[in-house]
């Protein structure tokens, strides 16, 4: 299997060197030549299998044989192993048309575990294997900070640094980054917001000299690895679906910020997974679900909400998705981003659009209504939601037809949204992993707004 980028200036390369990649070098993403295409019969088969074995078969067709079979066991074993239940993202039943999966059982309670356990193994896997040094620099709002971290402390090869921006993250989400001892972890509290922690590691990425000479490598969402290892779960709920009897008009309502789940669901659908409605929910900041209802991609102003991780005025991961509308053409990806740049918009229209409103149904969901949604959960079922899910199950009851069954992506537990959830006068306690957070010494550097107060952070913990 070869990666290509999505603007088309990149000569074709294996799994490892997209993986090491990230960003491709002609400003674009990368994705797979060919999308596998898994047939009735090999679905039929996988429908047994654990979510490892399952996670194994699937990443095989996109690794191939770059990474041997054991080994690769081993990563994916590895990786779920430390999830805390031995389903790794089991689904639960609310009632006959309503399922929650739910992919918050990995180490810091967030999915984003999912994709960054195994990618923190791989990163360690190939280090070893080509004796070379992994510098992964990254900023996080809070959720990617915490599971990146997770995903390679006390690695041997790798060392980390994660900028936050000082006091600006959820206190959960604070301890979860800086209570980690390991010596291979660095965590920058820039007096700053994310944003300004966003454009340092913009501008450091962009110095390549800089890059090169200290091996710096990203986590980003923008990873084909964190895209692939996201299918797999899609393909897992399906099954569980199938075994409780349903086979036909299955959803997925997906709680969406960078693109990047709901991408891989969208990819699990073109493998051939009969998926019958990808419902992409926003919350207020709806660039998305705009796009989808008039065809025009274009920032609106950001507004304040209760689901924080889905905060996002531009969506990373999209330029992969108007790559596959007009037929894996870099030629127009390249046009379209291009034309995003210069004027700020892109406008899809005619049967382009339509194609858009046939992949997916979208909503924005309001505050307010996110709140509410949480409230009715909780009388109703006697289930707990946090506020990104909340927007996911309040999307499929809007959307969702009649006789359709919604699998509702469940992105975060809901103790890590406590602040939200107290509103509607719910109280929960803490699981015992995050209780003991608060009795934990914290670890993090406060440093002034500055590229060169960084840099000088970075000199000092990537050469010691
Ligand atoms: C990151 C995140 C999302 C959004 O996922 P994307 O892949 O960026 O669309 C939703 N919910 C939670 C809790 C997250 O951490």
């Amino acid at each position: 299997m070869r990666y290509i980028s999505t603007r088309g200036q990149v000569p074709s390369i294996g799994f490892i060197d997209a993986i090491l990649m990230g960003l491709a070098d002609d400003g674009g993403l990368l994705v797979p030549e060919q999308i596998p295409q898994v047939s009735d019969a090999t679905l039929k088969q996988w429908q047994r299998l654990t979510y490892s074995e399952l996670a194994l078969e699937v990443l095989t067709l996109y690794v191939e044989n770059e990474i041997p079979r054991q080994d690769l066991k081993k990563l994916i074993d590895d990786s779920y192993a430390t999830f805390r239940h031995k389903e790794v993202t089991p689904v639960r039943r609310l009632d006959d048309s309503r399922y929650v999966m739910e992919l918050f059982h990995g180490p810091t309670f967030a999915f984003k575990d999912v994709a960054l356990q195994f990618l923190g193994n791989l990163y360690s896997y190939v280090s070893r294997e080509t004796n070379s040094v992994i510098h992964i620099l990254g900023a996080t709002s809070g959720d990617t900070g915490a599971s990146a971290i997770e995903g390679v402390r006390g690695k041997e090869g790798i060392r980390i640094c994660i900028l936050h921006p000082h006091q600006k993250v959820s206190r959960v989400q604070e301890l979860q980054m800086t209570t980690v001892a390991d010596a291979n972890v660095l965590n920058l509290a820039v007096q700053g917001t994310f944003d300004d922690c966003q454009r340092i590691i913009k501008e450091l990425f962009a110095d390549v000299d800089f890059k090169r000479r200290y091996h710096l490598r990203a986590i980003n969402s923008i990873n084909i690895a964190r895209i692939l290892a996201q299918t797999v779960y899609y393909f897992y709920a399906y099954f569980r679906m199938l075994d409780q009897g349903h086979d036909a008009q299955i959803n997925f309502s997906v709680p969406t910020g960078n693109f990047g789940d709901i991408f891989a669901g969208y990819l699990a659908k073109r493998m051939g997974l009969p998926i019958h409605r990808l419902i992409l929910a926003t919350n207020e900041n709806n660039i998305l679900a705009r796009f989808v209802s008039e065809g025009v991609y274009q920032p609106g102003e950001f507004r304040k909400t209760y689901s924080p991780s889905m905060d996002i005025q531009i969506a990373s991961n999209f330029e992969r998705y108007l790559f596959y509308l007009y037929g894996q053409d870099a030629e127009k990806a390249s046009a379209l981003m291009a034309q995003f740049k210069a004027e700020g918009r892109i406008v899809v229209a005619g049967d382009a659009l339509k194609q858009v409103q046939t992949d997916f149904l979208a909503d924005s969901v309001r505050n307010e209504d996110c709140l509410d949604t949480i409230s009715e959960y909780y009388e109703k079922y006697d289930y707990l939601m946090d506020p990104h899910t909340a927007c996911g199950a309040s999307a499929s009851d809007k959307l969702a037809a009649n006789g359709e069954k919604t699998v509702v992506l469940s992105t975060a537990h809901p103790a890590k949204f406590d602040e939200a959830i107290r509103l509607r006068n719910i109280h929960q306690s803490y699981p015992e992993p995050i209780e003991a957070l608060f009795e934990k010494p914290q670890f993090q550097t406060v440093v002034d707004v500055s590229n060169e107060a960084v840099r000088e952070q970075l000199k000092g913990f990537f050469n010691s």
